[in-house]
């Protein structure tokens, strides 16, 4: 039963599907376990911290469904392997993968230290790497899945101070090819999203710029400032929500997405060519 009216997809669209999303618990992941979930689909969330994601499960499972978590840090081969073992245990298959777990912050690249860069490059593409890798065998024995990976479009022009992130993602979009096609005849889908600015509670902490950087951080003005921002510089006039990715995501799920595979789905009102034509700089 949908609770939201202007709910585009039919109720039940996803009954009897599995869908495993890292980083379930916040953010835009768990915008897109929410309408998984109310579409009917089992959702199991997946990352480090039970105060993400107990609460979560509990908000879904409180709306009447389907819902469980799984711990794990997918920078963990072996922990990630675990995790999709509990899953095809407790749940018997695996239709989709998410892969939303990211770690983010600025810092200047000649200060990066290894540690900063092999942080965020472990958990965005090696993550994303180790769990799509875990879900094959399962998804090849079912026959088939669906893998829909996190971008992001700030590697199309390049954007200081984020090296390691815009390397992670770029990374993301060449798995996404590569696995669209080398998986194609076990019918596994395998896409990515590329969301333009969601103010979630992850992006305002992870995007306070280091001091004295000089790079302006939409994030950091106040909720005013960001909505003139959002209206000056998004063509599409206003920051973006977690629905709005989870709407791809769930399209891609759905029958619809049945012929669509190796696709990178930018859902940012625009922003980042309006950035390119200097839209709303003077
Ligand atoms: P968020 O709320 O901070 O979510 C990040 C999630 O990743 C958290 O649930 C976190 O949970 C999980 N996570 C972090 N490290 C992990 C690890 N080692 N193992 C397992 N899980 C881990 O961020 P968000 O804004 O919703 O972003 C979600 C995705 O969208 C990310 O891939 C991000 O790059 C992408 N994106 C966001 C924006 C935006 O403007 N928000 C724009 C473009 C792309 P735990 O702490 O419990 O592990």
């Amino acid at each position: 039963m949908t609770t939201d009216p202007t709910q585009v997809f039919r109720p039940g669209l996803l009954q009897g599907q599995v869908a495993l999303i890292t980083g379930g618990g916040t953010g835009i992941g768990f915008g897109i376990a929410e309408l998984l979930a109310e579409l009917g689909a089992h959702v199991v969330l997946a990352s480090r911290k039970p105060e993400h994601l107990d609460p979560s499960v509990q908000s879904l499972l409180r709306r009447g469904w389907k819902a469980s978590a799984v711990p794990v840090d997918v920078r963990d081969v072996e922990a990630v392997r675990a995790m999709v073992a509990t899953v095809k245990a407790e749940q018997g298959r695996i239709d989709l993968l998410v892969n939303n777990a990211a770690g983010n912050f600025y810092v200047p690249s000649a200060e990066m230290s290894p540690n900063a860069w092999r942080s965020v490059l472990e958990i965005d593409l090696f993550g994303t790497f180790f769990c799509t890798q875990a879900v094959f065998p399962v998804m090849k024995e079912q026959g088939g899945g669906r893998v829909v990976s996190t971008s992001m479009t700030l590697h199309y022009r390049g954007w200081p101070l984020m090296a390691h992130a815009t390397a992670a993602k770029a990374g993301i979009d060449a798995l996404t090819r590569t696995l669209a096609v080398e998986w194609a005849p076990h019918n596994i889908l395998v896409n990515a999203i590329a969301p333009g600015p969601i103010p979630t509670e992850g992006v305002r902490k992870a995007f306070a710029p280091p001091a004295n950087s000089g790079v302006a951080d939409v994030f950091a003005e106040t909720e005013k400032k960001l909505d003139a921002h959002a209206r000056r510089t998004i063509p599409l006039g206003r920051m973006g929500t977690p629905r709005d990715i989870a709407n791809m995501v769930a399209f891609l799920a759905s029958p619809a997405g049945d012929w669509i595979t190796g696709g990178i789905f930018v859902i940012d009102g625009g922003e980042w060519l309006a950035k390119s034509a200097g839209w709303g700089t003077s």
